[in-house]
């Protein structure tokens, strides 16, 4: 069969592993795994990891236990972390498959230290709560840890760690309040474990945070796939992925003219492209009205509505011989970042990147 595609998403590997060398060095001498859950953002699990792990990347983090059992075949030698932990019923997938859990709560430790009383230790991280209220340990349920002197114990803890609600703002004060219930508590848990554990504290902003929240081993998602880890400032990492679309179509619309669903009346006469792409393909249907796609470098606005599997977009400043049928025109790329486009449909660049759908032509640009 042959398919022209309509969209074709590139994924650069080489930035990916320069993401992931930059942030290890403004993490040293701490460590640097990669958050990798959401398929690694969107741009593919199968390739980001052994890329990653390629250029010295040994600890790997999911959302859930089927996305690990996947991930282990990519990345057989390395530490993988499910962020959700063992649900019951799914405590042998883990042993099965090496996938170490994260416990957030009592019920999890209660549930992960009767598998171990019975099937025998296996190493676990345990998650604790310094100021989000999602998922950890919440403080009572840390004294109760700290207080049943068998438990510390009873699970083998590799890793103890803690998630930044607000790293993305440098001057927010619950950062350093985070900080300091995280050393709090690891003076209190470190102290009673049998094994110096790793302590895992920052995400992608959390390593510009500086040294004190470096701890042992840093958690980078964004930042790895180039979303910007300092908002406001200009972004350190390098754009991993590329967006165009195909013109499909082209005309000359008068002025008032209906343009989509709704109607949408042009407010001049122009000339207008259509591109194979909606929000079926991921484009949210929020940037109707006000997003933009690129051509040969100049804004291309969208016209109307986003529909599922078309945009529109006035070409009526663009150079004619640029926007033929069967032309490439940039969604993602040099002139717009997935951050861009995040907000300018009232979004983050992270919704951006995991939304992108499968109907893309993927093309990987190979890491040397
Ligand atoms: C998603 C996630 C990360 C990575 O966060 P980024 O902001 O993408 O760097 C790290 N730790 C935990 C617990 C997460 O859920």
């Amino acid at each position: 069969m042959t398919v022209v595609p309509t969209a074709e998403l590139t994924i650069d590997l080489g930035a990916l592993a320069a993401n992931y060398r930059l942030l290890k060095s403004r993490a040293a001498p701490a460590d640097c795994g990669a958050a990798i859950k959401a398929n690694a953002y969107g741009l593919g699990a199968e390739r980001a990891a052994p890329t990653l792990f390629a250029a010295g990347c040994r600890h790997f983090f999911v959302a859930v236990l089927g996305e690990a059992v996947a991930l282990r075949a990519t990345v057989p030698e390395a530490a993988i972390y499910v962020l959700s932990g063992p649900l019951g019923g799914d405590e042998g997938e883990f042993r099965a498959h090496r996938l170490i859990p994260v416990l957030n709560s009592r019920p999890q430790i209660e549930l992960w230290r009767r598998w171990c009383a019975a099937e025998g230790p296996a190493p676990a991280a345990l998650h604790l709560d310094t100021g989000m209220s999602r998922l950890g340990l919440s403080p009572a349920e840390l004294e109760w840890f700290i207080g049943d002197a068998a438990l510390p114990g009873a699970i083998p803890l590799p890793v103890i760690l803690s998630h930044l609600a607000c790293s993305d703002e440098p001057a927010h004060a619950l950062n350093r309040e985070q900080l300091t219930r995280w050393r709090a508590a690891l003076d209190r848990l470190v102290p009673l474990l049998p094994k110096r554990p790793i302590r895992s504290f920052a995400n992608s902003s959390g390593i510009f945070l500086g040294p004190d929240f470096h701890f042992d081993l840093a958690r980078p998602g964004a930042a790895l796939y180039g979303i910007n880890p300092l908002p406001g400032a200009s972004n350190p990492m390098r754009q991993v992925i590329g967006l165009k679309a195909r013109i499909l179509q082209t005309r000359h619309i008068d002025q008032g003219q209906a343009v989509g669903y709704g109607a949408h009346r042009s407010s001049r006469a122009t000339r207008l492209a259509t591109l194979g792409l909606g929000y079926a393909d991921g484009i949210p249907r929020s940037l109707s009205h006000v997003g933009a796609a690129y051509v040969g470098g100049i804004r291309a606005p969208f016209v109307g509505r986003v529909s599922m599997d078309l945009i529109t977009i006035d070409i009526g400043d663009v150079p004619p011989h640029l926007a033929e049928p069967g032309a490439w025109v940039e969604i993602l790329g040099p002139n717009q970042s997935a951050d861009d486009l995040g907000a300018a449909a009232g979004t983050i660049g992270y919704e951006i990147l995991t939304a992108l759908r499968r109907r893309y032509q993927r093309t990987y640009l190979a890491a040397e």
